[in-house]
């Protein structure tokens, strides 16, 4: 395997969870470095029609973006596993993980939880995403597959080769969402109100 074809499949994890989950202005990219990278809108704006399915913990929005944050930047390091390339590629890590760090503390922060529970956060996404990803692993080698001849794909392209794709759900994450709010969030609110 080339690392052209590994980067690929990284990027198409990433580009097809975020074509799943329907945000707006997405692109993928193979830099002739090595590296790739891929671009999309602010993962709330695609909450409109969906706030509903993953609602329940506090400020929908701010949680409902922060858990697509998490799961489109969790996609890469995820496709990679699937496709065996675990420790291929370490050039990814450095920005990936702050970004995964970065969104799992979001998410904890507005659920007012404790920070120390952004690993338990990352690991329910983990879950979520690996799910999705291997239902709509086809999908995802035919993005990679295009992305890797054609160097660059835009969102309607991406569309057009992922297919039609269940939302990914969450459900790990909502869940986990869900207790951290009624446990921390709720409570630290009901407080605020009595103050
Ligand atoms: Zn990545």
């Amino acid at each position: 395997m080339t690392w052209g074809r590994a980067a690929a499949i990284h990027e198409a994890g990433h580009a097809t969870v975020a074509y799943g989950i329907g945000v707006r202005g997405l692109r993928a990219v193979l830099e002739p470095n090595g590296g790739g990278f891929v671009v999309y809108g602010e993962p709330g704006t695609a909450c409109a029609g969906q706030r509903r399915e993953y609602d329940g913990a506090g400020d929908d929005y701010a949680v409902t973006a922060s858990m697509f944050t998490l799961a489109i930047v969790l996609a890469g390091q995820v496709a990679q596993g699937l496709a065996g390339l675990d420790g291929h590629q370490p050039w990814y890590e450095g920005g990936d993980r702050d970004q995964i760090e970065g969104a799992a503390v979001d998410l904890v922060e507005v659920l007012g939880a404790p920070a120390a529970l952004a690993p338990r956060i990352i690991r329910c996404g983990e879950q979520d995403v690996t799910a999705w990803l291997e239902q709509s692993w086809p999908a995802v080698m035919r993005v990679a597959d295009a992305l890797h001849a054609e160097q660059q794909l835009d969102g309607a392209r991406i569309a057009t080769l992922a297919g039609p794709l269940p939302r990914p759900a969450l459900t790990t994450l909502q869940n986990v969402a869900r207790s951290l709010w009624t446990r921390y969030g709720a409570r630290r609110q009901r407080a605020a109100v009595v103050a």
